[in-house]
């Protein structure tokens, strides 16, 4: 167990927290210099976006700045993925994670730098391709901190990893990557840490939580079988219309009823198919769900209890033991994000100490998901820790909570973060995070 863990934040020292003056000066100066080229290297990966699995330019053209950064980089490792080391010296390991796939939506923003890529997704259907979920912003982040963290190499300790992670947006490439020994063929991190931008906090300011940040995930497809026949003779049918949306009924109890209250459970059925014609009892409906919650034990139950419900309410409309609903639970479920609370808090009062108070905000949790989880849950056991940088500009945020119209969010076709201040206050964020955990002792 690692010792800082057991420690409480008050008992820390104070010299972990405080900013050094001459070496945020040096790393701003250098972030500085360096912004035109990481602007344009932002604008080219937001032009030339690539979706899951298919990320090969995006990893040559990561794996190329953080080369020449300085870092031995090893490409194609569980996919598309990149990871590059420094090495410096006696010391804890950090590895920061980025994400380098893109999304199949039309892009709407109207920038100059918009992307009009096409490209066949995995079914072979020719899609629009964008970085609507800001991935570009994270490589570039990335890139920014690996120039800025090894120009000041004198000033910390240890050994920094930098992932670029591909198919994020299809939650295998994580999976992919620590399946193919990112653990044990490079240095075990002591701790992983990452960022994700943030379509509703302002450009210039990060949002952390401690302990579940992000949700577990289930996809569920259920086949609702039924007798069908002429919808004027129901007593010779057995109606999965009906039957369907009996279960509907009583998956809201999963929630209601059968849950902690205060435990987050989310059972939405997204999709309710069945049916041809007016007097026509179909012989099946199809259903489409998403399950969403935070600890393991209530993801366990929930599925268990869908399962239990779909057998249970297809007996009491007389279905036989032959003919009851299938319940198919999807591959592409994902874990949630455990933000472990001592590192949570030592990144957030290194940003605090850099980017001043007000730039960093404690925030909710979210119910979507992220594989960044699965870094938190391998056998090593690593604590991480992702936070939240806001991306969208301050005017935008301020109009939206004046008019109450919401803003796009995250996947949207008119999602267009802002790159400064944003990237700066990410590379900001990311190098006072490191520093705090690989300074000198
Ligand atoms: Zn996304
Ligand atoms: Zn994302």
């Amino acid at each position: 167990m690692n010792f800082l863990r057991l420690v409480p934040l008050a008992l820390l020292p104070a010299s972990l927290f405080a900013a050094d003056a001459a070496l945020k000066s040096a790393i701003t100066a250098k972030v500085a210099a360096d912004y035109p080229q990481l602007d344009a290297f932002y604008k080219d990966l937001h032009a030339t976006p690539e979706l899951s699995l298919a990320e090969e330019q995006t990893s040559v053209k990561v794996a190329a700045q953080l080369r020449t950064a300085g870092f031995e980089v090893t490409e194609k490792f569980g996919g598309f993925g990149v990871v590059a080391v420094l090495k410096n010296g006696a010391g804890p390991t950090v590895l920061i994670r980025c994400d380098l796939d893109a999304l199949p939506v039309q892009e709407e923003t109207g920038l100059a730098y918009a992307s009009t890529v096409h490209a066949k997704d995995y079914t072979g259907r020719d899609v629009p391709v964008m970085h609507a979920c800001g991935h570009d912003i994270h490589m570039t982040c990335l890139v920014g901190t690996a120039r800025a963290l090894a120009t000041v190499r004198n000033r910390w300790a240890g050994t920094l990893i930098l992932v670029g992670q591909p198919a994020e947006e299809r939650v295998l490439g994580a999976r992919a990557m620590l399946a193919a020994g990112l653990y044990t063929k490079f240095p075990k991190p002591d701790f992983a840490i990452a960022l994700h931008d943030s379509a509703t906090l302002p450009a210039g300011v990060v949002g952390t939580t401690e302990g579940y940040v992000m949700a577990n995930v289930d996809t569920v497809d259920i086949t609702v079988p039924g007798i069908g026949g002429h919808g004027a003779m129901p007593h010779m049918t057995k109606d999965p219309i009906v039957l369907a949306s009996r279960i509907v009924l009583a998956l809201q109890t999963i929630v209601s009823r059968e849950t902690r209250p205060t435990d987050p459970c989310v059972v939405t059925v997204g999709s309710i198919h069945g049916g041809t014609k007016n007097n026509i009892i179909p012989n099946e409906v199809k259903l489409q769900l998403t399950l969403r919650s935070y600890s393991d034990e209530v993801r366990a139950h929930t599925l268990e209890a869908v399962r239990r419900i779909c057998r249970g309410e297809a007996i009491a409309a007389g279905m036989p033991e032959d003919h009851l609903p299938i319940v198919t639970v999807s591959e592409e479920g994902m874990s949630s994000t455990y933000n472990d609370p001592a590192l949570t808090k030592r990144v957030q009062g290194a940003m605090t100490a850099w980017l001043g108070a007000g730039a960093v905000k404690s925030i909710d949790p979210d119910m979507v998901s992220e594989d960044f989880s699965l870094f938190g849950r391998s056998a090593e056991r690593v604590p991480i820790c992702l936070f939240r940088l806001g991306a969208v500009a301050p005017e935008k945020v301020a109009e939206s909570q004046r008019t109450g119209v919401p803003l796009p969010s995250l996947h949207s076709s008119k999602f267009s973060p802002v790159p400064e201040p944003t990237i700066k206050t990410g590379v900001a964020a990311l190098c006072a995070a490191s520093l705090e955990l690989l300074a000198k002792p």
